[in-house]
């Protein structure tokens, strides 16, 4: 499963402060689409990708806590990776869009908050200054 399914799959805010709500004690799949507003679909796609279930012979109990404790998790996991892929460049480096991946760089211009400039491998390259850099 991608990391964009999970996203989707865990919500807004909304769902997680729904989520944060459960008790420690047994859902039935029903009970939980109904405290946490997912729908059918996303819980059972949610179990597939791990979230904990209790097997009872044909019954499926969710247990409130560790779910919430999955569900939190697995998402905060997400949000890092993101965070982690729209990390800002360092100063001296640029997404060069040629060499399709983040490289050093030599300014050669500078106006304002863009910066113009050739990429290690020699392609041209610009860049929005982030404002801390500037001042
Ligand atoms: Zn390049």
């Amino acid at each position: 499963m991608t990391t964009t399914n999970i996203k989707s799959l865990t919500g807004g805010s909304g769902t997680l402060q729904l989520v944060k709500r459960l008790l420690n004690m047994r859902y039935t799949p029903d009970e939980i689409i109904s405290e946490t507003g997912l729908t059918r679909y996303k819980l059972g796609e949610l179990i597939k990708a791990g979230a904990p279930i209790i097997r009872e012979g044909r019954r499926v109990w969710i247990h409130g806590t560790s779910f919430a404790e999955w569900f939190i998790e697995t998402r905060k996991t997400v949000s890092d990776k993101k965070k982690i892929r729209t990390d800002p460049c360092a100063p001296d480096e640029v997404y060069c869009l040629v060499c399709k991946e983040r490289v050093k760089y030599t300014e050669t211009r500078r106006e304002n908050r863009l910066s113009s400039g050739i990429c290690q491998w020699g392609h041209k390259v610009s860049k929005i200054v982030s404002r801390k850099d500037v001042e």
